[in-house]
């Protein structure tokens, strides 16, 4: 099944171990250019610039702002695309130096986004240099792509556009390389993310007292939400993460908000708990207006959506799955997939094969100021197991 015999492929095998330090050399370069949530623009034309040095066809950056190229291949074979993401989580003006530690011999990279994603963004950048240099054949073509908008509120605008733009219906199998360590995302866990504001003309809290208080109805709404049960398999998980509201002591606010996380792999158990959701805020407007009801004052609810990423499983049998698990024990790391939320959430939910792979090496402190990525005696291995699932799925050309 593994193409493990084709000479050119094995050649770029070699070079990805061999120039190691060049794509750490690149990851650090990669990481020293902001790219924001929206705002990832210096390093998409970086990134593609990078790219334009390795034989990539039409390399462009598209209307979402996405770098996307072709590596042709001869035209018999599936349409693999290889990606990585270009955005962080950090805002503008966060300082995106990058420091390296060489300490007792191993590489420490420290820096904020040098793991999440720039360690993909370089691997991309090395399988494709080195299956260039060593003349790797594949069949199919490979799309490949640095994505835009795959954290939080980017809510995967760059891999949404990429499946219903000019390839839609033409993707074979997706890649994503994002993550750091030995392992690999199957199933695609889903999130719905929603802000609820409740609202009303605020007023003194001694003098005003006796009408409906937003904060209170936010109150109810979330202790109603803490009481929920939802099963453990399909895991399914809730949180309200970030409050808000109130001016002073003193005050009956005019407006409180929450923000809540909720996930799940299947898509039947996050409807489920979608809907009760929607039952424990309108439940919680109507008790605190039953509450005051000789009050005439309003109390309003607004629902506003962060971000909906839609779920879906593939099976261990599925043929990228299989893939994966082979070529990593190929090359000496047994992995088990498991369900995260990536770029690969979209091919996931259409039923286009997708898998995100780790590109080795040890990060720490992912989406912190303090995020490092330490390369390990191996780090080498991520670079080369993305080559040889790019290369088995696309098919090595005779
Ligand atoms: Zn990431």
């Amino acid at each position: 099944m593994l193409p493990t015999a084709d000479r050119a492929l094995g050649a770029a095998l070699a070079q990805l171990r061999r120039d190691n330090g060049w794509t750490l050399e690149q990851q650090a370069g990669i990481c020293a250019i902001p790219a924001p949530p929206f705002r990832e623009q210096a390093r998409a034309a970086d990134y593609r610039r990078r790219l334009a040095e390795f034989g990539i066809d039409a390399l462009r950056i598209d209307s979402v702002g996405n770098v996307i190229g072709v590596r042709r291949g001869s035209g018999r074979g599936p349409l693999v695309v290889l990606s990585a993401h270009l955005d962080t989580v950090f805002p503008d003006g966060t300082d995106v130096t990058v420091r390296r530690d060489t300490t007792g011999g191993r590489v420490v990279l420290r820096g904020p986004g040098i793991g999440d994603d720039c360690r993909g963004l370089a691997t991309v950048l090395a399988v494709v240099r080195a299956m260039h240099e060593a003349r790797v054949r594949t069949g199919g073509d490979v799309l490949v792509v640095g994505t835009v908008g795959e954290e939080g509120a980017g809510n995967l605008r760059g891999v949404r556009a990429l499946f219903e733009g000019e390839y839609k219906g033409r993707i074979g199998y997706f890649i994503s390389v994002d993550g750091t360590g030995f392992g690999a995302t199957s199933g695609a866990v889903g999130s719905h993310r929603y802000r609820v504001t409740y609202s009303g003309p605020g007023g003194h809290s001694y003098g005003a007292f006796g009408m409906p208080n937003p904060m209170h109805a936010m109150g109810r709404a979330i202790a109603t939400i803490a009481d929920f049960t939802v099963p453990a398999d399909p895991r399914t998980t809730f949180s309200v993460s970030v409050v808000k509201g109130g001016t002073s002591v003193n005050s009956i606010p005019a407006e409180a908000a929450f923000e809540i996380d909720m996930r799940s792999e299947s898509t039947a158990a996050l409807t489920a708990l979608d809907a009760r959701f929607r039952a424990a805020i309108e439940g919680a407007l109507r008790a605190e207006r039953a509450r005051w009801p000789d009050s005439r004052v309003p109390l309003a609810m607004r629902l506003d959506t962060i971000g909906l990423r839609p779920a879906g499983t593939q099976p261990d049998s599925a043929h990228i799955v299989r893939v994966a698990v082979e070529t990593a024990r190929h090359l000496g790391f047994p992995i088990t997939p498991i369900a995260s939320s990536t770029d690969a959430n979209v091919p996931i939910a259409l039923g286009i094969p997708a898998i995100t792979l780790d590109a080795a090496g040890r990060g720490r402190g992912a989406h912190s100021l303090d995020e490092s990525y330490e390369d390990g005696p191996n780090g080498w291995l991520g670079p080369q197991w993305v080559a040889l699932v790019v290369a088995t799925l696309a098919g090595v050309a005779r």
